[in-house]
């Protein structure tokens, strides 16, 4: 039993958390999540050493990767990796980068990740990572780039955080916690909520166009008047000065899937293709 700083009582054995980003070690938003992780366990930092947003579940295969040792603006050790938040997590795990974790909370990211923008994120990615190799796993996101409030609001996570590590969280599911960018005192509590939809108009602005190849920058352009307004989305819980808690668990098709193309004629399109060819 014992008082976290934000006079949490937590009665789980010391759990070992790995903190990881995909922001790079820098972030104000890795800070913050160590600040008010620190009293619930003991803490392995390992991060990638500059930003890999938006990477999702990439992984590093062309080259040996580097753990360096890191002292942290904050003073707090950890390691720096020169790799994907996947690969951080995938190191960790494996024990090469300090005791090997037992709960994973991923962030805290500047920049919302809700809707289909997961599938985008490094930080979702890093916890999906963790859940599918059996360890418990939460991201964590504020939703500004640059937030104003973090400091005031990030503590806000801490009874769920030890909610969790005493109770455990469901096998293969990632919970996707998004923090509103408001003072604390404007948070209106927590909701859960399924994902909303994210859409976007791409803006493409050629940058040269005299020599080849003809480079471009491609920006999305949030479209307005969406399904993200819908009651029940992480986007409407955020909009409305909730936290928004979103159980993922990662089933691409599943049986829907399978049941959309129960009635095609496999064996009549293949025997027919396998016909052709001989
Ligand atoms: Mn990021």
């Amino acid at each position: 039993m014992g008082e976290s700083a934000f006079g949490v009582r937590y009665n789980h054995a010391m759990a070992t958390i790995l903190l990881t980003n995909d922001d790079g070690l820098w972030s104000p938003g890795l800070v913050a999540l160590r600040r008010v992780v620190a009293s619930l366990g003991t803490v392995v930092t390992v991060a990638p050493d500059h930003n890999y947003s938006a990477v999702a579940r990439g992984i590093t295969i062309d080259r040996p990767l580097h753990i360096q040792p890191a002292t942290f603006g904050d003073g707090f050790p950890g390691y720096a990796v020169d790799g994907t938040p996947v690969d951080c997590v995938r190191l960790a795990l494996l024990g090469l980068a300090g005791p090997r974790p037992d709960f994973v909370v991923a962030g805290i990211n500047l920049g919302a990740n809700m809707g289909d923008d997961v599938t985008y994120s490094g930080t979702v990615a890093a916890a999906l990572e963790a859940v599918l190799l059996n360890v418990p796993a939460v991201a964590v996101s504020v939703a500004s780039r640059e937030p104003r409030y973090l400091s005031e609001t990030a503590g806000l996570i801490v009874p769920f955080l030890d909610r969790a590590l005493a109770g455990g969280l469901p096998p293969r599911t990632l919970i996707n916690l998004n923090l509103p960018d408001v003072p604390r005192s404007d948070v209106q509590g927590a909701r859960l909520t399924r994902l909303g939809r994210a859409s976007y108009h791409d803006q493409v602005i050629v940058m040269s166009d005299g020599g080849r190849p003809t480079t471009y920058s491609m920006r999305a352009l949030k479209n307005g008047g969406d399904a993200s307004d819908e009651a029940g989305t992480d986007f409407a819980a955020v909009r409305e000065g909730y936290l928004s808690l979103t159980p993922l668990l990662f089933d691409f098709g599943g049986d829907r899937g399978a049941r959309a193309l129960g009635d095609w004629d496999l064996d009549g399109l293949f025997g027919r293709a396998t016909a052709a060819v001989s």
